[in-house]
């Protein structure tokens, strides 16, 4: 069997491990020129299902490594005011394992054919039962499994379900990242904290390597090269629609909304690592219209994006990558059986993941 996967994001890649370790053919093609052309590397927090659901994919002698490059999440609980005096506690607050993206896309790029600069542009599907895909800048390529991996924006998507779109929820997302240094001590109590005031909130987590991730895999896994990179502080704020930011940089959209707050905070957003920084528009896509299944299917932000603020976007795709290696291990010889098998489970845990990931974001916003 020969898959075909059109994107090189968390979920793309965690499929493409676990089938090219149950020896399945598999090949990706990711539309960037490079796997470090635009931003992203923030903090991911994974929960105990999607961490299982990226072991299960990943070859057993990286496990360790997967280990020592996670975090472990502080979670403050509190509320503060903008000056860092508690006023309140958080409800429910996710706590747990904490990755950086960028880290963990390295040791899953690791091995893989990964074709960069190559944008599915259209497929087809052949009389045989197979199907056709085309890239820019490329020869098409034949397949019996074309997975559309690739996004918010999925190309395979527009022809698989074309009634299935991306809404804008008019929200904006400010997010960055700045060294953690002795400097930011004080904001020891905030981190996994809200900080509110003045109509907008702020979110800080810590990302903590439990080892640094170059080092980690010079030790545990030479043939892994992961990109030096050390503990940061995230910090978010999600902005309600009103209001323009026009021009503004992630920084100044959040210090335009922060004057007067406490001077640490202010100096954690000014030192900020300018090129790990971004202002995102929340968009989501709610899997609704089913297709029939055949040589083409969907994972990931293509067919359940949420809103980041859910925390759920990444560990949904990784487990779909995992059901879908799974129900095609489990019957290669009847691969759309396969396929319809994922996608039932798949749609009715990506509507709910989309679902509460837009219930938490009114919270959010003030
Ligand atoms: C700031 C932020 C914080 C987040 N925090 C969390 C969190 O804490 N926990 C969590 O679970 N989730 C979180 N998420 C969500 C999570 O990052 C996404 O849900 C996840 O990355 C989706 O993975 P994916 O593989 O489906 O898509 P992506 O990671 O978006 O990958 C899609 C890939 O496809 C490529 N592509 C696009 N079009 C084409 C084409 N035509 N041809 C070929 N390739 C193409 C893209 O370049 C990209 O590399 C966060 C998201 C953001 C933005």
């Amino acid at each position: 069997m020969r898959v075909t996967i059109s994107g090189a994001g968390l979920g793309g890649l965690c499929l493409a491990q676990g089938l090219r370790q149950a020896g399945i053919d598999i090949d990706v093609y990711e539309r960037d020129p490079a796997i470090t052309a635009r931003f992203q590397g923030y903090r991911l927090m994974l929960s105990p299902a999607g961490l299982e659901a990226l072991r299960g994919c990943l070859p057993p002698r990286w496990h360790r490594l997967l280990d020592a490059i996670l975090g472990d999440a502080r979670a403050g609980r509190l509320i503060l005011d903008p000056q860092l005096n508690p006023i309140g506690e958080l409800g429910q607050v996710r706590t747990g394992i904490v990755a950086d993206r960028h880290v963990l896309r390295h040791l899953l790029l690791t091995g893989l054919p990964v074709h960069t600069g190559a944008a599915l542009t259209g497929y087809e599907p052949r009389d045989d039962g197979r199907v056709e895909a085309r890239f820019t800048h490329r020869d098409p390529v034949t397949a019996d499994l074309l997975v559309g991996a690739d996004g918010i924006t999925s190309a395979v998507r527009a022809t698989l379900s074309p009634q299935t779109r991306p809404t804008d929820t008019g929200v904006r997302f400010v997010i960055g990242r700045t060294p953690l240094t002795g400097q930011f001590a004080s904001l020891e109590p905030a981190l996994g904290s809200k900080i509110t005031g003045d109509g907008v909130s702020l979110l800080l987590g810590a990302m903590q390597f439990r080892t640094p991730p170059r080092e980690a895999a010079e030790t545990l896994a030479p043939e892994v090269t992961l990109p030096d990179v050390g503990d940061y502080i995230r910090w978010a704020m999600v902005l309600p629609p009103a209001g323009s930011l026009d021009g503004m940089t992630p920084q100044e959209a959040v210090l335009s909304r922060t004057e007067g707050w406490h001077p640490d905070l202010r100096a954690l957003i000014e030192q900020a690592d300018a090129d790990h920084s971004t202002l995102l528009s929340i968009r989501v896509v709610e899997p609704r219209e089913r297709w029939t299944p055949g040589p083409v299917t969907l994972l990931g932000d293509a067919i359940h994006a949420t809103s980041p603020t859910g925390g759920n976007g990444a560990n949904t795709a990784l487990r779909d990558a995992d059901v879908l290696r799974r129900c095609l291990i489990a019957t290669p010889q009847d691969r759309l059986g396969a396929v319809e098998h994922y996608e039932r489970q798949m749609f009715e845990y990506g509507a709910e993941a989309v679902r509460s990931s837009l219930d938490a974001l009114p919270s959010l916003t003030r």
